[in-house]
């Protein structure tokens, strides 16, 4: 196990937004956080990436213990950094050699680029991007250190349908590389194809965790149904065999 968490636990004062959660994350999976607004995902994120502090509990991230190794743990893990972050008058190229130069890492900057599709943009400055690209800049940034563990805190939020998928292939092929994956997301679709197993969390717990498959036919096999006929497409398949999978100048 990559990652082990035993019974974490947040206050913020009085609240208590994590209420003593356990899971495990195996090496090379991509692991799904999922829950409403304010079920204590970020944070719970947070103290995993060691941004934050805990109230009590265990945590292990690639066998160091959070509590005495955070900065061994630092070194082996991806944060995708809120993009407000970055400068926005620098050009990418210069963006990746700043951060490079914080983690000291001897990296070929255009290399880095190319993993995420943006060698034609090496030239433009941040803030001249489009959304899907300066999500796929954040995730390149996350890559720096050559990470063995990446953490993604909804990285499609606002992305069109082309930009969300570009996105998913790049995380799947991150994945393929080795690295272990832990992702936010608000869309279930977009778990669906990209989590080997997903937790979701309620209220600072975690009331389900399994492979979306297996919690598909648990809730099938207790009974229910689907109010509507189901139909073998939705709205995003129209969209998508209508305009096509390929990316949009500004996606
Ligand atoms: P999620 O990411 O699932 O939306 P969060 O971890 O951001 O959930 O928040 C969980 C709960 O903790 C929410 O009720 C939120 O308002 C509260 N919370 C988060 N950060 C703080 C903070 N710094 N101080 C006080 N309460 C906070």
């Amino acid at each position: 196990m990559i990652i082990s968490v035993d019974n974490l636990r947040k206050s913020y004062g009085e609240f208590e937004a994590v209420k003593g959660i356990s899971f495990q994350v195996k090496q090379g999976e991509i692991f799904g956080l999922l829950g409403p607004n304010g079920a204590g995902k970020s944070t719970t994120l947070e103290i995993m990436e060691t941004l934050r502090s805990k109230t009590s509990g265990h945590v292990t991230i690639g066998g160091y213990d959070l509590d005495k190794h955070p900065d061994e743990i630092k070194k082996i893990i991806g944060v995708q950094l809120q993009t407000s972050g970055f400068y926005p008058g620098l050009k990418l190229l210069e963006l990746i050699e700043l951060f490079a130069g914080l983690y000291n890492r001897d990296i070929e900057p255009m290399t880095l680029l190319k993993k995420v599709n943006l060698e034609d943009k090496a030239k433009s400055i941040y803030k001249s991007l489009s959304g899907g690209q300066k999500q796929r800049f954040s995730i390149a940034t996350t890559l720096i250190n050559d990470p063995k563990i990446v953490f993604l805190d909804e990285p499609t939020t606002g992305l069109d349908p082309q930009a969300r998928r570009n996105l998913w292939d790049l995380i799947l092929d991150i994945r393929s590389q080795g690295t272990t994956v832990i992702i936010t997301t608000h869309y279930m679709d977009e778990a669906e194809v990209l989590c080997d197993r997903v937790a979701i969390m309620d209220a600072g717990l975690i009331v389900s965790l399994d492979q979306p498959e297996k919690l598909i036919d648990e809730l099938l096999a207790s009974g229910f149904e689907k109010q509507k006929g189901t139909k073998g497409a939705n709205l995003e398949d129209v969209f998508i065999q209508l305009t096509g999978h390929a990316l949009r100048q500004g996606s």
